[in-house]
């Protein structure tokens, strides 16, 4: 018999509700990204017909061609690298951009924006971790960004995000996620102007229940809802 999106999905759903218990976080709702990049437009809309109504890609290219053959009502979430030549093409159709690591993209989404007469919501990405093959700024670069980006109108910064270093047990990756949680808490603690610390986007098919350990309120799961990706 084969395995559904749905199987997966109660699966995930029952590790987070667990995840939640073990954290004493029984009250604390966390929100499923169904990162669908490389996957079809069948299986997106069997994950939608599942329940799930937050879609993440990663590439705008991809994402763009999907988005006019998907005609449900969902989220869309861009949580790849943004090169701010593309912002023009999504402004208007994600609901959150989980990438912001840099002033010159800020300044792009923030012109894009007023155009069409929104605010965008942002996460700030983090790379905790430092490591050399991903993007997100440094822990001690985020105050002053979050600084110098307060002062977009059409700007609101809704949290934090990070992807942790690949591991086999997800244990030695709990640090970064407590220093995410961290960080969120020290921002939170100021009264940023267009600065509301509500999202911690952590956690990914192999780390998300130690995420949520440490305070994950949003987890991004591809291989876990959708199998193994073939490029
Ligand atoms: C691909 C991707 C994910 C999902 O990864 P899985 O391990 O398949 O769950 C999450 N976040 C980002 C930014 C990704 O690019």
């Amino acid at each position: 018999m084969d395995i559904t999106v749905k199987d997966n999905l109660m699966l995930i759903e029952q590790n987070i509700d667990k995840a939640l218990q073990r954290s004493g976080r029984t009250k604390d709702k966390v929100d499923i990204i169904a990162v669908t990049k490389t996957v079809g437009i069948e299986q997106i809309t069997e994950a939608i017909d599942a329940g799930l109504d937050k879609i993440g890609e990663n590439r705008v290219q991809e994402f763009l061609k999907k988005y006019d053959n998907i005609d449900r009502e969902v989220e869309y979430h861009m949580i790849g690298h943004l090169q701010s030549n593309k912002v023009k093409y999504i402004i208007d159709k994600v609901s959150l951009i989980h990438s912001l690591d840099r002033i010159s993209l800020a300044k792009e989404l923030d012109k894009r924006a007023k155009r069409n007469n929104l605010t965008v919501n942002v996460l700030i990405q983090v790379n905790i971790a430092e490591e050399k093959s991903k993007y997100g700024l440094k822990v001690d670069q985020v105050i002053p960004f979050i600084e110098d980006i307060s002062q977009y109108e059409n700007i609101r910064v809704k949290g934090l995000m990070t992807i942790a270093p690949f591991v086999e047990d997800p244990e030695e990756v709990r640090w970064v996620f407590r220093d995410l949680r961290r960080l969120g808490e020290t921002i939170g603690n100021k009264d940023y102007k267009n600065v509301e610390m509500e999202i911690l986007s952590m956690g990914m098919t192999n780390d998300y229940e130690v995420a949520i350990e440490e305070g994950s309120n949003m987890v991004r799961i591809g291989t876990g809802l959708f199998g193994k990706r073939n490029y």
